[in-house]
């Protein structure tokens, strides 16, 4: 690999003995991995489990996503092994009846990691601040099925408001991207020493932010994908230091090849490609010291929820339905945890709300029309729908959007799966099937391989 000089420069006597194996590594290949979705599927295959996540396997090979219906059903989440060490910060510091903050969460890896360690009474706050991005990472919460989670699209000064509201806060930072130079040529080219300063600085003006949104005795869990001192260890004593708190760590095993932080007064953990089979990160946990007051549950709370009950038959639609809260929004009708439903008033009140709990459908005329969060939800009563699983060919052009024909089914929404996962529903009306996957959600790829090896 053609590395940048400053970059080589830099690192070279920072990981001194290291630095060959370093560069080899770097020229080596990308290793590929996924996190499984627990609450939708077993592996069947025995898959390499990445050490220090449960729900985390590699690959042998970099199989086409695109074509294995149950990428899109949310059966599994392709992430980079290293960033699932967050998986093991969270075994040690979640708790129940927790409010976590995902900060700069797009597309979702960590956010939908972060909901597999939700109990029935905990909250998740994923946020991206560019919309475009918001919307991708809408798709994937969907997608993963977690009604305890709503996605906002807030610059963090404005979640900053909400003094004392989280227990956790997750700042994945927007970085110089080292740790991804193996997997993305474009980061090297982007790469300079004064992109590095500006990285550094946005770091620290997110972290300030987002600050007063942490609860005393709360943890924020910093990490990045890069190497070098100034957006890591440098960081993590400046919130030390600056923002007041303690540095925590995290059981980790010696075999797991995890390296130490660079510096002696700071605890941190670090993932290279020669040692950890996985890309380049860096994480960092602390403990937020002072007393900063929860302010947020002096805000009054307006309670929206509708007077019109859904029918009986519409609160069917999903598993321990009296759990749930119904309401109607924009004409749509959702479904939101009750015991969480104060708090989703609060984020309503206070950011920009993208998509929240599960959304059940909206009516047209008499026509009740389910919605895909529905479908892909993991309180989806499957027994309220008739269902039909599919064949690979035909799932394949359901998920293209294509015109499909079900003559020897019933008339009406039908939830098609595959392997018995749900992945959508069709209308059917008879001579054809209203296929009711998203537009936006289709397979775009003209090509469509004959057949398709199963990953998992
Ligand atoms: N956590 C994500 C995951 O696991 O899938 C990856 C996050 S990526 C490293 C950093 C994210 O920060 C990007 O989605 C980027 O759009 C967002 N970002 C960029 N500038 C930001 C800012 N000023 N404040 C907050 N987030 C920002």
């Amino acid at each position: 690999m053609n590395l940048p000089v400053d970059f080589v420069t830099y690192t070279k006597p920072l990981l001194g003995e290291q630095w060959a194996g370093f560069v080899e590594a770097l020229d080596g290949e990308s290793p590929t991995s996924i996190r499984i979705n627990k609450s939708k599927i077993t592996s069947g295959k025995s898959l390499t489990q990445v050490p220090w996540c449960d729900s985390g396997f590699y690959l042998d090979k970099r199989p086409q996503f695109t074509f294995d219906p149950l990428f899109h059903a949310g059966g599994y989440y392709v992430q980079e092994a290293s960033s699932m060490f967050i998986a093991q910060v969270l075994k040690q510091y979640a708790s129940p009846s927790m409010r976590v903050l995902d900060l700069c969460a797009a597309p979702g890896g960590k956010s939908t990691l972060i909901a597999d360690f939700l109990d029935e009474h905990s909250f998740l706050v994923s946020n991206e601040v560019i919309r475009s991005r918001a919307n991708i990472l809408s798709e994937n919460i969907t997608k993963w099925g977690n009604p305890n989670t709503v996605v906002t699209n807030n610059d963090p000064s404005r979640i900053g408001k909400l003094k004392g509201f989280f227990d956790i806060v997750l700042v994945d930072a927007p970085c110089s991207g080292e740790g991804m130079f193996r997997k993305d040529e474009g980061a090297v080219a982007e790469w300079s020493l004064e992109n590095v300063k500006l990285c550094k600085e946005r770091q620290q003006r997110i972290l300030a932010d987002i600050w007063p949104a942490l609860k005393s005795d709360g943890v924020l869990i910093y990490s990045t994908c890069t190497y070098n001192l100034e957006e890591n260890e440098l960081n993590v004593r400046w919130i030390r230091d600056e923002l007041n708190a303690d540095i925590l760590s995290v059981d980790v095993s010696e075999e797991w090849g995890i390296s130490p932080s660079f510096l002696e007064d700071v605890t941190a953990y670090r993932f290279f490609p020669d040692k950890t089979n996985g890309e380049g990160f860096f994480c960092a946990v602390l403990r937020k010291k002072g007393d900063e007051e929860n302010s947020v549950s002096k805000i009054k709370e307006k309670d929206n929820r509708s007077k019109i009950n859904l029918e009986t038959e519409y609160k069917n639609l999903i598993l321990n339905s009296d759990r749930f809260t119904f309401y109607l929004r924009n004409d749509k009708w959702f479904a939101f945890p009750s015991c969480l439903y104060s708090q989703l008033q609060i984020i309503r009140s206070e950011l920009n709300l993208v998509s929240e709990g599960i959304c059940l459908g909206e009516f047209k005329g008499k026509d009740f029309v389910p919605d895909q969060s529905l479908a892909l939800s993991n309180f989806l009563n499957k027994d309220a729908f008739v269902t039909l699983d599919l064949d690979w060919k035909t799932t394949i052009s359901y998920l293209r959007k294509e015109a499909l024909v079900f003559t020897d089914q019933p008339k009406g929404y039908i939830l098609l799966t595959y392997q018995n996962i749900p992945l959508g529903f069709v209308k059917n009306i008879g001579n054809r099937a209203n296929n009711l996957y998203p537009q936006e959600w289709r397979i775009r790829s003209a090509y469509v391989p004959d057949t398709v090896e199963s990953i998992i």
